[in-house]
């Protein structure tokens, strides 16, 4: 296993998220100072198993550090979940001569370097790129500052209308698993209420919360539901309370895709840039097969093996501290 590396792929894989591409011109860039060659594999797995690989110069990450997406192309690839996609993955990477593999995406594509690595002699070092920020080991996962302010910048513009209109906004924001741009975006706007896939809500609680204020005739009221709370999402909590509340004004917004999208904040780029950095230098001290993640402000290596999805994770208090804040 502790060969040199001399010639690395970088992919992204699984689900995108803003500052893929920062961590790409770090990835890049820092294997060409060392001297190695690096190869871009396109669309995930995906590039791997059907040989669609690219040499990488500097001028290929060049204006991108700004830029939402992936230049590199995402997918997710059945083929890699068989041995036999495995076998043909690693066949094309032989035939660039590829020693060393740096993954950007989340627990899912982690699983597959994981099982790819036990398989072959090849190294692989994980970047944790999502906008769920629900993996094990790292404080932050490059996206998730970038989508959490899309989030919020979205709500402050719901709550102008409904406050205009005296209305009560129930807001969906992603998260399938994870409640964290829930959380983070409805303490962020002030919502009265954040439903989370962690937590168990008391939707009855809720009612009857509501209905007082609308005896008081408190004018404006935001839910935030995460899209994977146990509710089903935002639709499905808004038709709960229309029923219960046929008087109250309710409107329902899916705030869907546009929270994957556009241009990274400050602090996704910078942690893409460390810890793409800081993946290539793993490959060349030979730390092999873990995710490069950040704690407390320093670098962490975790284990590939490890680096799952973190459920409970998020600090119980803040679900308080909406809960007050919103009286
Ligand atoms: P994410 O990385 O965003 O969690 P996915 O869960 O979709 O995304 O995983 C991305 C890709 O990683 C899958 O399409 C598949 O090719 C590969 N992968 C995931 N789990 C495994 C596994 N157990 N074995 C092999 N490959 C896997």
């Amino acid at each position: 296993m502790n060969k040199k590396v001399t010639k690395i792929g970088v992919l992204t894989s699984g689900g995108d998220s803003p500052g893929m591409n920062a961590a790409i011109r770090a990835v890049v860039r820092t294997g060409l100072y060392h001297g190695m060659e690096v190869f871009g594999i396109n669309r995930g797995y995906s590039g791997m198993v059907e040989n669609d690989i690219q040499p990488m110069t500097s001028r290929s990450v060049a204006n991108i550090i700004q830029r939402g997406g992936t230049i590199l192309k995402t997918a997710r690839s059945k083929e890699f979940m068989t041995p036999q996609g495995r076998r043909q993955a690693y066949d094309n990477l032989q035939k660039h001569g590829i020693n060393g593999l740096v993954i950007i995406g989340g627990d899912g594509s982690f699983r597959g370097a994981q099982v790819f690595s036990n398989e072959f002699d090849i190294p692989c070092i994980g970047i944790p790129g999502t906008i769920d920020k629900d993996i094990a080991g790292t404080d932050f996962t490059i996206g998730f500052d970038t989508a959490v302010n899309t989030a919020i910048e979205a709500i402050d513009k719901i709550r102008d209308t409904a406050d205009a209109h005296d209305r009560l906004f129930i807001v969906e924001v992603m998260g399938r698993d994870a409640g964290y741009i829930a959380l983070h975006s409805g303490i962020a706007t002030g919502a009265e209420h954040i439903l989370i896939p962690e937590t168990k809500t008391n939707i009855e609680e809720i009612i009857q919360g509501l209905s007082e204020k609308e005896k008081r005739q408190k004018l404006v009221n935001l839910i935030v539901v995460a899209e994977g709370d146990e509710f089903g999402g935002g639709n499905e909590v808004g038709k709960i309370v229309k029923e219960r509340l046929p008087n109250a004004d309710v409107r329902v917004c899916i705030l869907g895709h546009i929270q994957r999208g556009g241009s990274p904040t400050c602090l996704d780029r910078l942690i893409a840039s460390r810890m793409g950095y800081h993946a290539v230098e793993s490959l060349i001290q030979g730390r092999h097969n873990v995710m490069v993640g950040i704690v407390n402000n320093r670098m962490h290596y975790l284990p590939l093996d490890n680096a799952v999805k973190a459920k409970e994770k998020f600090n119980k208090d803040w679900l308080t501290i909406v809960k007050i804040l919103a009286s």
